[in-house]
């Protein structure tokens, strides 16, 4: 678990009574608030840079997905904290480099990675796919295939269920699974989806704050690997290279949770929280 405090923006460095009420001690990975400490994993300062925090907090989970490990990356935080901004889920039009959050860095590192694995053996196939859901209340909706959405209600007439399989698994059944061969198709689909929410926050009153979305990246690997006969040793005649296949399949997922002040307004408690 990370922290980032972020500087004042806005409003708040127009405050003439404007302070930090945060001490951090990022080289310790200490924050304090008044005379309490409190430790992270790693606490990234005011300065940090988007960079850094995706190098850190992402790029080893996504080298875990192509090993076949699944992972998990979320921001929590109070509305306004700097959730989107550091996971870089808002708009990247007209957006410096540096100010690019970590989505669209995971995007650009696995086609990077895909394609550096694919010049290491000609004989790997990758297939990358994207699904994008919301929940809201008990309602899971497709967000990259929403269905027909009643302009007046807000309501969909696609709404998905969970399903627990034998094996413990859990799918979402019916949910769309887009094949993505490029960075700007996963921001493409990630701004359909973005959409889609947007119109049934507005429909509904608030929506954004009390909605959880879920982007899912799949990574499907086939690794054929071709065993070569030792070095200086000419194969024996009419014998052919030995191969072998490898099948490895993980998940990527980013989570955008429900701003957490809001929950307690909602008062949902217990199943439904
Ligand atoms: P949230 O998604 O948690 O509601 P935002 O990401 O929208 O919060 O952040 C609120 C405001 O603070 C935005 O204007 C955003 O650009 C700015 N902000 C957040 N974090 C930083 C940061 N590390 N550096 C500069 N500005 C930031």
């Amino acid at each position: 678990m990370a922290v980032r405090i972020r500087p004042l923006v806005g409003r708040e460095l127009r405050d003439a009574n404007k302070r930090i009420c945060i001490e951090s001690h990022a080289e310790e990975n200490k924050l304090q608030i008044g005379d309490k400490m409190f430790g992270f994993d790693r606490v990234f300062d005011t300065y940090a840079y988007q960079e850094d925090i995706f190098d850190i907090c992402s790029r080893n989970l996504i080298l875990g997905c192509f090993s076949g490990y699944n992972a998990t990356i979320l921001a929590y935080g109070q509305t306004g904290s700097g959730k989107t901004h550091t996971m870089g889920t808002g708009s990247t039009v007209g957006l410096p480099q540096e100010q690019i959050g970590i989505v669209p860095r995971v995007f650009d590192f696995i086609f990077q990675e895909v394609e550096n694995r694919r010049r290491q053996s000609e004989f790997s196939e990758f297939s990358i796919k994207v699904q994008f859901l919301e929940l809201y209340g008990d309602d899971i909706h497709d967000l990259l295939d929403p269905g027909v959405i009643d302009k007046a209600t807000g309501q969909t007439t696609k709404v998905l269920q969970i399903r627990e399989e034998k094996n413990g698994s859990i799918s979402v059944s019916g949910l769309k699974a887009e094949l993505v061969n490029s960075k700007a198709e996963c921001v493409q689909l990630l701004n359909r989806g973005i959409a889609h929410r947007v119109t049934s926050s507005t429909l509904m009153n608030e929506g954004s704050s009390r909605s959880h979305a879920i982007f899912t990246v799949t990574i499907d690997q086939k690794i054929v690997k071709v065993t070569q006969p030792p070095e200086g040793e000419q194969p024996a005649e009419g014998t052919e290279p030995v191969t072998s296949e490898e099948n490895i399949s993980a998940k990527f997922h980013f989570v955008d949770l429900a701003g957490s002040e809001r929950i307690k307004k909602t008062g949902a408690s217990g199943k439904t929280l």
